[in-house]
């Protein structure tokens, strides 16, 4: 059944290159990988993008702290995140930066037709101001006496009671660079009027009940139900990308706008590689889908802020369709975090196992629905148990006896009906399910195929057959065989590195997310699919 070509956004949520990649990122984005394998091998045209965000006060802090230009802190995460992504076989169209020239001048273009679109305005207000360093502070680069607790603290947040603060109560208040006393003094910035999109967005969470997951429908909900504020887009900081406004041309654009433009500026620069331009392929017009794929916590900015920014640009793009925002993955039943000290970082794990192992546990693991966990072990466990004994040891049990008893030539024979159609359906529904942003309920099912097969293949006793039925042993051979070459086929989002060389080996025909045929009459030089990893 052929059906019309669709195109398809995947927008991977940009890590913050203030830390290496962990599990937790692992978790957040590898799906978005599978889903645009998967719309590929379905025949469609995706554009895949994310990239580093690379501006913002934790990089220009630490830049500080550690005496070295913002540049330098936020181009060494960058390069560990890229190294890490194409390490991990993801398919990215293209994977950004925050801080490159292209996405800079093209959300200056964006933000100056705001502007000329009044969608932005100028508000006055008093701000605290170091007269030694001559800037004007935020919040967390102010120090001062904590009204709840006495001791000294961030204007922030208070590091000894933990109080959430606002630097306007504190008592004494410095400049934390360079300690001297700070004054208020009038500035102004640029609102942007985000209020004026509640209703706009209201309807719009009306209107994917069924394709935004269950926590992006409540976050939602209790963002708009509070009533959407105005919100600066400017702020005074050395670092980030210069504002193209009269007036204002000595600030930078705020984080929150600039960096989940991103997935506009990637999505635009791949449209015009491939000769088409942005506006024709966002544009809403049923064939284009769209999936946002990122953490819990980053639920309202692609829900409400980006929607809110794509209404201002233009009324022909799509507002997301599919949000894919996954729960937590948990060490040791703890959520992950630095302080516990219980981080995987993504290059550790690069550096003791396969890409393929670390995508096959991510997925199966994946806090799709719930949070999860992520353990070492479970991941060895993991790898042994369904990829060497199940996937694995299905190809291995049958080319070997071939090889070693038929020198390799295969048995005339017929596969299956029924398990032909088990096959086709399962193409029909693991679709579905990887369509619908659930990739691990899709490996799950396909996990199921392969233990069906091994019951098959047990059930069957080819090893039997072959003495005394041939037309029984040819016609087990030629199901399992059609077997292997859908795995190969099936798989082949999920571990597409493991599955191409499974293709290579059999002489299969290049992936595609339709039934598949084993037509070879002889197998060649057959190498092991998986090794068993030994726990030390
Ligand atoms: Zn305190
Ligand atoms: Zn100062």
């Amino acid at each position: 059944m052929k059906h019309a070509k669709k195109r398809i956004l995947t927008a991977g949520a940009w890590p913050y290159a203030n830390n290496y990649m962990h599990v937790g990122h692992l978790a957040a984005l590898l799906p978005g990988d599978i889903v645009s394998r998967y719309h590929r091998l379905a025949g469609n045209e995706v554009i895949f993008v994310s990239g580093t965000d690379c501006h913002g006060t934790p990089i220009t802090e630490r830049a500080k702290r550690e005496n070295v230009p913002p540049f330098e802190i936020a181009d060494k995460y960058h390069k560990s995140f890229k190294d890490c992504f194409s390490r991990l076989n993801f398919s990215y169209d293209y994977y950004g930066a925050t801080y490159e020239d292209y996405h800079k001048e093209e959300v200056r273009k964006v933000f100056s037709t705001m502007y000329a679109d009044g969608w932005f305005y100028e508000q006055k207000n008093t701000q605290d101001y170091c007269p030694r360093c001559k800037a004007f502070l935020s919040d967390r680069e102010i120090r001062g006496v904590c009204p709840h607790c006495g001791s000294v603290s961030k204007g922030d947040q208070c590091d000894h009671c933990l109080a959430s603060l606002d630097a306007s109560q504190l008592r004494d208040k410095a400049c934390a660079a360079c300690g001297g006393p700070t004054e208020q003094r009038e500035n102004k910035s640029l609102m942007f009027k985000l209020s004026a999109f509640q209703k706009r967005l209201e309807e719009l969470l009306a209107s994917r009940q069924t394709t935004w997951r269950q926590n992006a429908l409540n976050e939602t909900k209790k963002y708009l139900e509070q009533g959407l504020p105005d919100r600066a887009v400017t702020r005074d900081l050395p670092w980030g990308i210069d504002v193209p406004v009269k007036g204002f041309t000595d600030k930078k654009i705020y984080v929150w706008i600039e960096a989940v433009l991103g997935y506009y500026t990637c999505c635009k620069k791949v449209a015009e590689s491939r000769g088409t331009t942005v506006e024709a392929f966002l544009r809403d017009d049923g064939a284009l889908h769209s999936y946002y794929i990122h953490g819990k916590d980053n639920i309202p900015f692609h829900t409400v802020i980006f929607p809110a920014l794509l209404l201002a640009m233009s009324p022909a793009f799509q507002l997301p369709e599919y949000i894919m925002s996954c729960e937590y993955i948990k060490m040791n039943n703890e959520k992950m975090s630095k302080s516990l000290g219980n981080l995987i970082t993504v290059p550790d794990l690069l550096n003791a196992f396969d890409a393929d192992t670390i995508r096959f546990y991510s997925i199966l693991t994946n806090p799709e629905k719930k949070d999860s966990g992520f353990t070492a072990d479970d991941l060895i466990a993991a790898h042994n148990k369904l990829l060497v004994g199940g996937l694995g040891n299905f190809v291995n049990r049958n080319v070997s006896y071939l090889k070693k008893k038929f020198d390799g030539v295969i048995p005339a024979g017929k596969a299956d009906a029924e398990i032909q159609k088990t096959t086709r359906a399962l193409y029909r529904d693991a679709g579905a399910k990887l369509e619908a942003g659930y990739t691990r309920e899709a490996l799950e099912s396909l996990i199921e195929y392969i233990q069906a097969a091994n019951k098959y293949y047990d059930d069957r006793k080819p090893w039997v057959q072959a003495h005394g039925d041939p037309a029984g042993f040819g016609d087990t051979t030629a199901t399992c065989l059609y077997m292997i070459a859908n795995m190969s086929n099936l798989f082949h989002p999920f571990i597409p590195t493991a599955m191409d060389r499974l293709k290579a080996m059999l002489g299969l025909d290049a992936a595609v997310w339709a039934e598949a045929n084993f037509t070879a009459k002889t197998l060649g030089e057959i190498g092991i699919l998986f090794n068993r990893i030994e726990v030390k």
